[in-house]
């Protein structure tokens, strides 16, 4: 690896001397990209993945260790100058190819797969124009249920639809870099600011420490104005600022359960050490997993119960995300009400219609009803709940599950596979654990597997492996028991 090399577009107006007025042009790039890949060939690729409407091309970079197979790579998209102006975002990007390529990035190619964008609005790059030719905002053409009008941003929701990504950055800013007065943020932008926030605020609030610890402030929108995100009816003052187009953020998270940032970045450093938190965070277990990856994998709540993808690997866990994800809308949970400690039962389904079955079955005759339905014998397992006098029936959430704008209620192609987690108190020991009656071993593959959160809690996840018979993938239960040691149990002294 040559580690002296040097781009030539930082020659005449390098970032680091403040210089932010002096751009390359759109040939300069493409001679920094080709250089790139022509001196890492086994770590950067370079393709053209669209146009824009005027026919340039649109540069899609992609840098992993080609040496190494994709299968336990997380995935990672980041765009930069959607809006034409906000030029200082792409010289982020290319600051981040240029520390990607270096050694001290050999664990990120090694676990990641990044795509970089860094220029989506070519048209507008020399003329300092918001949108494009079309007048079309690309970072806000898009809907729930269609495709985006303008070439610029198909282009983005292509590799979006093909990589499907853990983590899709938006990069926005200005052309003035530094020497622009405005904030910089991460997790929302200003114009569509309570509609276009992360999933993950703890994930945003690293990015914004990491910045801040090299002397980049950053805003935290709502909290700076001390205002709630929910929208208010009729007083528009008691909520943050706030729009509610449908983005390429939004569009990421709502098609692949991505975690999706908005990021203004005036600083191309500042823009560079956020990506590089981001990515340091991607090779990491997230504060409630086991394994490593961004938070991710964790698709609905109901109280203690969690659906989460299903997978050993990073490619498994994504196949199970995104079809999971494609039918949360009709996800059904149930769980016992009054639960004692050291023991619980949820159970979960895909069919809409279980909503109103199970909202406040008793727990004895669901049970019933699913041995018969399964031609197995529960009598132990009702046994066991009856021995627990308050534990009589089931919970469902206070929202009905609905079709939505996504696809129909029930799979229609073989599963994924599935996990159901069950959220413990800390430092529980599990006992036993039967999924569906049958009692479950030990497996990431096909039993359970248990460990403690960072946070505090002890979680059980089952492994539900793919399985071709869609019919009998619809519906599960879980039973497990488990020791809690009464210290964590919350004092009653
Ligand atoms: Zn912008």
């Amino acid at each position: 690896m040559n580690l002296n090399w040097t781009p030539r577009v930082w020659s005449q107006g390098s970032a680091d001397s403040g210089d932010l007025l002096s751009y390359p042009s759109l040939p300069e790039l493409d001679s920094f990209y080709r250089e790139l890949q022509d001196v890492f060939p086994r770590s950067v690729a370079l393709e053209k993945a669209g146009h824009s409407v005027q026919g340039r091309p649109i540069r899609l970079l992609t840098i992993t260790d080609q040496d190494i197979g994709d299968e336990d790579k997380q995935r990672v998209l980041m765009v930069g100058q959607e809006h034409g102006q906000e030029r200082s975002a792409s010289l982020a990007l290319l600051e981040l190819a240029r520390w990607l390529v270096t050694p001290a990035a050999a664990g990120i190619r090694r676990w990641q797969r990044i795509g970089l964008m860094p220029v989506v609005n070519p048209d507008s790059w020399e003329d300092l124009r918001f949108n494009n030719v079309n007048d079309v905002n690309l970072y806000a053409d898009f809907s729930l249920d269609r495709e985006p009008t303008q070439p610029e941003s198909r282009a983005v929701s292509e590799v979006l639809a093909r990589m499907q990504p853990e983590l899709f950055c938006s990069l926005h800013g200005t052309e003035f870099g530094w020497q622009y007065r405005m904030g910089e943020s991460n997790g929302f932008s200003w114009t569509t600011s309570q509609f276009d926030r992360s999933h993950s605020r703890l994930f945003i609030e690293e990015i914004n420490r990491a910045a801040e610890s090299a002397g980049f402030p950053q805003d935290r929108g709502e909290e700076e104005a001390e205002r709630i995100l929910p929208w208010l009816p009729d007083n528009i003052h008691h909520s943050y600022y706030s729009g509610r187009r449908i983005t390429s953020c939004v569009h990421a998270y709502h098609r692949y359960h991505t975690l999706a940032n908005t990021m203004e970045v005036h600083h191309p450093h500042s823009g560079l050490i956020r990506c590089k938190r981001m990515l340091e965070l991607g090779n990491q277990p997230w504060r409630t997993e086991s394994v490593a990856g961004y938070p991710v994998r964790t698709m609905f709540q109901q109280d203690e119960t969690f659906v989460a993808a299903y997978g050993q690997s990073a490619a498994e866990r994504r196949a199970s995300r995104v079809q999971l994800w494609a039918h949360s809308n009709q996800f059904v949970i149930a769980r016992g009400v009054n639960e004692p400690v050291g023991m619980a039962l949820s159970a979960f389904s895909l069919d809409p219609e279980d909503y109103d079955r199970w909202r406040s079955m008793e727990i004895d005759s669901f049970l019933q009803q699913r041995g018969d339905d399964m031609g197995i014998d529960l009598s132990d397992i009702r046994a066991l709940c009856q021995r627990h006098s308050r534990f009589r029936s089931l919970r469902c959430d206070q929202i009905k599950p609905t079709a939505g704008t996504k696809e129909g209620p029930l799979l229609q192609t073989a599963s994924r596979g599935l996990a159901l987690r069950l959220r413990l108190p800390n430092r529980s020991t599990i006992r036993r654990v039967w999924l569906d009656g049958r009692p479950l071993p030990l497996s990431s593959s096909d039993g359970y597997e248990s460990w403690h959160t960072a946070g505090g809690f002890t979680m059980l996840q089952v492994n539900i492996p793919p399985q071709d018979d869609v019919g009998s993938f619809q519906r599960h239960f879980v039973v497990t028991t488990y020791d809690a040691p009464r210290t964590d149990l919350g004092s009653r002294v």
